[in-house]
């Protein structure tokens, strides 16, 4: 929960906050599931959010708030989940090689410290000793010392290795989780979080080299899907998806935006590079007849619109997605299958 959504919840707002939650949603049409009581209470209690701004976004674009879409918004936004159980589990590991660590660190220094006095005592002992006898019960003694602070110091080596083996297969582990954090489960391609984090990078980065963004979206989707099912639109986002990745090597960035939307970053590119990669996915993603794999029916094609804008000087992330969009809706507007830059746009207004 962002800090300002945990402040207003407690409150003197907190009731009337609640009750806006339940008639918006009502006014919007989603359902009250905890779930979703959960998504809008974040969205009203801090609109700006990341999380506010995609469900304004969807709300603006008519998308049906099903229960698939606020599962993705609660992976994508909410504060818990996968992550923060393992950092959590993570954090639990570390705290117990540390601790185990800080024993070992302790018992081997009391060790030493025991070395040190039986060193002082022999020296004492040695400058008063006559008989060869009571010397070799000395050296016994010493001896005896010396091989306590050697297994101590071992033990100690051993256990400082075991706990930076631990602590190496932990990181190895957190990043993997972290990659799948960032990904999306069903494309494999980076999903909307890592999108975000990486255009506001590139944004506060103020290089002088161009940065242009685009977003693709399926045409009628939902009509396919609502023909041959999810499972079937599931194949046609992984087979746009392919493609996608296919033309992005390298620096240019494929998302899963969300639901049947698409972004690229392409940092260091201007439009005409961008429109001739634009146009190669829209031309590769039409010319493919796809089969229903169950059936082998015929689904026939599926076509993309795209929409692109390349950054101003000093434009903040959100400005540039909007450009995008508004691209993107007037590819749709101009008949869908097709790909418009958003300087075209601002030239014709
Ligand atoms: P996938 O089903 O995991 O297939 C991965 C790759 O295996 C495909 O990459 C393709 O190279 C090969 N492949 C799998 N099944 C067939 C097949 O029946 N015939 C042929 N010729 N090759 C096959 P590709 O083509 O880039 O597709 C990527 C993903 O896009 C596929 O992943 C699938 O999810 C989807 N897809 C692509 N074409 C179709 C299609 O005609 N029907 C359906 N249902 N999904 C498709």
């Amino acid at each position: 929960m962002t800090v300002k959504v945990e402040v207003a919840v407690r409150g003197p707002e907190a009731y009337s906050l609640a009750r806006n939650v339940i008639t918006e949603m009502e006014s919007v049409g989603v359902w009250p599931t905890p779930l979703n009581f959960e998504l809008w209470l974040h969205y009203l209690g801090d609109p700006e959010s990341p999380l506010g701004r995609e469900i304004r976004r969807l709300l603006n674009d008519n998308v049906v708030i099903s229960d698939e879409t606020s599962e993705m918004l609660a992976a994508e936004f909410l504060p818990r989940g996968r992550l923060s159980e393992e950092i959590r589990d993570a954090g639990a590991v570390l705290d117990r090689e540390l601790t185990s660590i800080a024993t070992a660190i302790a018992k081997a220094h009391k060790t030493q410290a025991d070395y040190g006095v039986t060193l002082a005592d022999a020296s004492e002992t040695m400058d008063g000793a006559q008989d060869p006898s009571s010397l070799k019960d000395l050296v016994g003694g010493l001896s005896h010392a010396t091989r306590r602070v050697r297994r101590e110091t071992a033990i100690l080596e051993k256990r400082l290795e075991s706990s930076n083996k631990e602590i190496a297969r932990l990181q190895t582990h957190l990043e993997q989780v972290r990659r799948e954090a960032m990904t999306d489960a069903l494309t494999n391609l980076a999903n909307r979080k890592a999108f975000d984090e990486r255009l506001e990078e590139l944004c506060a980065a103020e290089d002088a080299s161009p940065l242009t963004l685009a977003i693709l979206d399926i045409d009628h989707f939902k009509r396919f899907n609502d023909t041959w099912g999810h499972q079937t639109g599931d194949q046609v986002l992984r087979y746009v998806a392919t493609v996608m990745s296919r033309v992005c090597p390298g620096d240019r960035f494929a998302t899963r935006f969300g639901g049947e939307e698409f972004a690229i970053i392409f940092p260091g590119e201007k439009a005409g590079s961008v429109t001739a990669v634009l146009e190669t996915i829209r031309h590769e993603v039409a010319s493919r007849s796809l089969r229903r794999r169950s059936t082998n029916d015929d689904l026939g094609t599926v076509t993309i619109s795209a929409g692109f804008a390349q950054r101003l000087p000093g434009e903040a992330a959100a400005a540039l997605l909007e450009r995008a969009d508004a691209a993107l809706y007037a590819s749709k507007r101009a008949g869908r299958n097709r790909v418009t830059g958003a300087s075209t746009l601002e030239k014709a207004a």
